[in-house]
């Protein structure tokens, strides 16, 4: 390696000019205080025996190893604008079949745990510091220890906060969860969970999902909550999930707003009449259907069909439906949450060893009546759970982590009565 050029600020028009054809680059998403050198080397060494274009560890935790990309793959990329993002991942994806990709291998895997270790936004910033106090030479081949020992200095905050502003929906769904009896959440709560979400100190470092067994589109102060939560500062992501007969073009306004922060997931289980009101309880695709054509493109747009029996010969045309238009077709892993919903899955994915639940570890769920369930496959709230207007969420998380000891020591009985036949606790949220 003759010569590391350093992370300048890129000019405007193109990095191409700017650096000699011997460069290597090495790239970092963000500041790596804990950047493990021992390791690094064994990587960039690796990347020049194989003559690699781009070499990378996807077992790694982010932080502790840089990305090496050859100059031959950097002159491809053209930089824009004030800022230059480097999106890799898009690059790469289209050019598969000419780069020289290379995967280093490191032990262990701690990719399940879906935690950084670099100062990306400031949950992983506090998550740093906290490492550091503890041990200030800390290495790659010390998490094992933590991910054992060490959870309180990980677990700090929620991740994904999934609110149910109301019950409320057109539909009757038999693969959805459905209430009975419409609530809707008011004001006055909704601003006590941001409050409360404030008390952790992070910003920009949550996903907040408006979703739960209702459309949040029916909510008449929906526009509200989705301002208040953008003027948080708290979220990261704002995803909103709908059966998108009610996207009528007064929502559509209201969300391109603010589309800069916002996914919309349409739940659209089939393009079929007759099995949309077999599955839904009521017709309601012709409505739908006339919507979608009305989503700008500026809008970032998913639309969901779930992975059941009914629908596992359409797939293929549901993709194609959406060849031509900007909304990207998704597939959902349907969940019965516990057995509240009958079993239609038409495939089982969970795998084979239940060693750790993303959900009971940094997900929160608030039900339109202002409660907490200890999980969010509660969504009915049948079983233990916290009342909101009692406690702050900060309490209620914390309160929360005896069950994830309990997790850790197989003990589901002591969490819900569901958890020990959950298939869902290896589905990741935010
Ligand atoms: S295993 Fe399932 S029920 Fe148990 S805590 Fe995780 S998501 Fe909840």
């Amino acid at each position: 390696m003759e010569k590391i050029s350093p992370p300048l600020k890129l000019p405007e028009d193109s990095v191409v000019h700017y650096y000699d054809p011997n460069d290597t680059f090495l790239y970092f998403e963000s500041f790596a205080p804990f950047l493990d050198i021992e390791e690094s080397l064994k990587l960039i060494k690796e990347h020049f025996e194989i003559l690699a274009d781009y070499t990378y560890c996807d077992i790694a935790v982010a932080g502790f190893l840089p990305i090496v990309i050859d100059w031959n793959l950097a002159k491809r990329i053209y930089i824009t604008g004030d800022e230059y993002k480097w999106n890799w991942s898009e690059l790469l994806l289209k050019n598969t079949q000419t780069l020289n990709l290379n995967i280093y291998y490191v032990d262990n895997d701690y990719r399940k745990y879906r935690l950084r270790f670099d100062l990306f936004n400031e949950r992983y910033q506090k998550i740093c510091k906290n490492l550091y106090n503890f041990n200030n030479k800390f290495k790659y081949s010390d998490l094992e220890e933590c991910f054992i020992y060490q959870w309180k200095l990980l677990r700090i905050a929620p991740s994904f906060i999934e609110v149910e502003i109301t019950t409320q929906m057109n539909v009757h769904p038999l693969i959805y969860p459905y209430k009975e009896n419409y609530v809707m959440m008011n004001r006055d709560q909704f601003i006590k969970i941001l409050d409360d979400l404030n008390e952790f100190g992070i910003r920009k470092s949550m996903h907040l999902s408006f979703a739960g067994a209702g459309d949040p589109l029916l909510h008449q102060d929906f526009g509200f909550f989705l301002e208040a939560s953008i003027k948080s500062g708290l979220f990261e992501v704002i995803y909103i999930e709908t059966f998108g007969d009610n996207l009528t073009e007064d929502k559509v306004k209201i969300l391109e707003k603010y589309n800069d922060y916002l996914i919309l997931i349409i739940k659209i289980p089939t393009l079929s009449e007759s099995l949309y009101e077999e599955l839904m309880g009521k017709n309601v695709l012709g409505q739908i259907k006339e919507n979608l054509k009305k989503i700008p493109e500026t809008l970032k747009v998913y639309a969901e069909i779930l992975r059941i029996k009914q629908v596992e010969e359409e797939l293929d045309l549901f993709f194609d439906f959406f060849k031509n238009t900007s909304i990207q077709p998704i597939i959902g892993k349907y969940n019965s949450y516990g057995d509240l919903l009958p079993d239609f899955r038409a495939i089982d994915l969970e795998p084979f060893e239940k060693d750790y639940c993303r959900n009971l570890m940094f997900s929160l769920f608030i039900t339109s009546d202002f409660r907490v369930p200890i999980c969010r496959q509660d969504i009915a709230c049948k079983f233990s759970n916290f009342f909101l207007k009692e406690y702050t969420i900060k309490q209620i998380y914390e309160n929360l982590y005896k069950y994830h000891i309990n997790f850790i020591n197989k003990k589901y009985d002591e969490i819900i009565p569901i958890c020990s036949v959950c298939k869902d606790w290896y589905v990741f949220l935010g």
